[in-house]
C-alpha cells in the first residue's frame, strides 16, 4: 500500500499541489485524470521520486519513500514507467529495450543467461512483440513502439507502474486495443498502476478507482461507475461526461425545478453536497423527451444530432439549454418541436412536496 500523506508541492511561489491525500493497494488500477495544468503530473514525479514534497509524506507500507527532509531516488524504487513519447533508443533492439532494465534495476534478475532470455522471451510475447525482438525503433509502428515501452517497464517486475498519457499519440483506433492490452499487463503482472490521462472516457474504461483533479486539488476519488452516477462536485459532474446543472429547491428527498415549479423531482442519487447547493445533476440520458401535450415540463428542441446508437438533442427550457439524448428507437423530435420532458425511472410524479 502506497499512502500519499497531505503532499503539497511548490514551484518557487506557486503551488501546484494542495495537500493531496491519496492511498493505493496492492494490485490497485488507479486513473488521475484532470484538464491540462491540474497537477497529474507533478503528482506521477513525486511517486516516482524525481522531486521531494513542499510538505507532507510519501510511504510504501511502512517505509518513508519521500517527505521534506529525504527522498528515495527513482532508481531506489520498485518503479516501471511510460510516457507519452515513447522515449527509446534508436541504437537499440527491442529485446534489448527489455534486457536493458533487467541488469540496472533494483530488482534486477539474477538467473543466468539462459533464464535472462527466457524472461525477455516471455515480456516480448505477453506484450505481443515476440515476432519482432531484433528490430530497431525506427522499424516499428506507432502502436509497436509503445509496446516496447510498456516491456521495459513491466520487465524487472516493479510493483509500482506509472503512466503518464502512455496512449495519447496513438490513433484512436490503436489507443482502443493498447487500453485492452493495459488492462491485460495489469491482470498478469499484479502490479500497481497510476495511470494519468485527461481523457475522461479512457479513465471511465480503464480504472479500478479514478482520482479526479482540479487546480492542484482532488475533487473526488470513486471507482468510475459510482464518478459517473454519484459525481460530488459540478466539477466532476460535468468534467467526467455531460450533465445538466438543473436549478431548483432540494426539500428532502424532493426536487422542485425553478424553471418549473408544478414539478417535482425525485432523488435518485444526488450527492449531498449538491442538495446544500440547489442543484440536480442530471445525466443526458436521464431524461426523457415526450410529446407536449404529456406531463412534464415544457421545452423547444433547438438542436437535433443523429450519433447512430443515440440521438442528441439540444432543448431550450426557458432561459436554459439542456442536453438530452434518447436511444434512436424512441420517438423522434425535430428542431423547433415542443417537447415534454421528465426524469427517466422517477416515481411516479404527484406534484405534491413532502417536506422532512
Ligand atoms: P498536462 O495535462 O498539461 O500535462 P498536468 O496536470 O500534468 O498538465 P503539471 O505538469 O503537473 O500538470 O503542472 C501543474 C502546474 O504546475 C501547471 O500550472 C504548471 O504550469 C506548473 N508547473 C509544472 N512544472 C513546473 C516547474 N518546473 N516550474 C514551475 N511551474 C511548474
Amino acid at each position: 500500500m502506497i499512502k500519499v500523506n497531505h503532499v503539497s508541492k511548490k514551484y518557487g511561489s506557486f503551488t501546484a499541489l494542495h495537500a493531496i491525500d491519496l492511498e493505493i493497494g496492492d494490485g490497485e488500477f488507479i486513473a488521475v485524470l484532470g484538464p491540462s495544468g491540474c497537477g497529474k503530473t507533478t503528482l506521477l514525479k513525486l511517486l516516482a521520486g524525481f522531486m521531494g514534497p513542499t510538505d507532507g509524506t510519501i510511504s510504501m507500507d511502512d517505509t518513508v519513500l519521500a517527505s521534506t527532509k529525504h527522498v528515495l531516488p527513482p532508481e531506489k524504487r520498485n518503479i516501471g514507467m511510460v510516457f507519452q513519447s515513447f522515449a527509446l533508443w534508436p541504437h537499440m533492439t527491442v529485446a534489448e529495450h527489455v534486457k536493458f532494465p533487467l541488469s540496472y534495476h533494483p530488482n534486477k534478475v539474477k538467473e543466468g543467461r539462459k533464464e535472462l532470455q527466457a524472461r525477455i522471451d516471455k515480456v516480448l510475447k505477453l506484450v505481443g512483440l515476440d515476432a519482432l525482438a531484433e528490430r530497431y525503433p525506427s522499424e516499428l509502428s506507432g502502436g509497436q513502439k509503445q509496446r516496447v515501452a510498456l516491456a521495459r517497464a513491466i520487465a524487472p517486475l516493479p510493483n509500482l507502474l506509472l503512466m503518464d498519457e502512455p496512449l495519447s499519440a496513438l490513433d484512436v483506433e490503436l489507443r482502443m486495443e493498447m487500453r485492452k492490452e493495459i488492462q491485460k499487463l495489469h491482470r498478469e503482472t499484479k502490479a500497481s498502476i497510476v495511470f494519468v490521462t485527461h481523457d475522461q472516457g479512457e479513465a471511465l474504461a480503464i480504472a479500478d478507482k479514478i482520482v479526479v483533479m482540479n487546480q492542484g486539488r482532488i475533487e473526488q476519488i470513486a471507482p468510475p461507475e459510482v464518478l459517473y452516477t454519484r459525481p460530488e462536485t459540478e466539477f466532476v459532474a460535468t468534467f467526467v461526461g455531460k450533465c445538466n446543472l438543473v436549478k431548483g429547491q432540494w426539500r428532502g428527498d424532493q426536487f422542485v425545478p425553478t424553471i418549473d415549479s408544478d414539478n417535482v423531482w425525485h432523488d435518485l442519487g444526488v450527492a449531498d453536497s449538491f442538495k446544500t447547493s440547489g442543484i440536480y445533476p442530471v445525466r443526458p440520458e436521464q431524461f426523457q423527451l415526450m410529446a407536449a401535450d404529456s406531463k412534464g415540463m415544457q421545452g423547444v428542441v433547438s438542436f437535433v444530432q443523429y450519433q447512430g446508437h443515440e440521438i442528441q438533442y439540444t432543448v431550450e427550457v426557458g432561459e436554459a439549454t439542456w442536453t438530452i439524448h434518447e436511444s434512436v428507437v424512441a420517438t423522434r423530435f425535430e428542431t423547433g418541436d415542443v417537447v415534454g420532458i421528465s426524469l427517466k425511472n422517477a416515481p411516479k410524479q404527484t406534484g405534491t412536496i413532502v417536506s422532512n
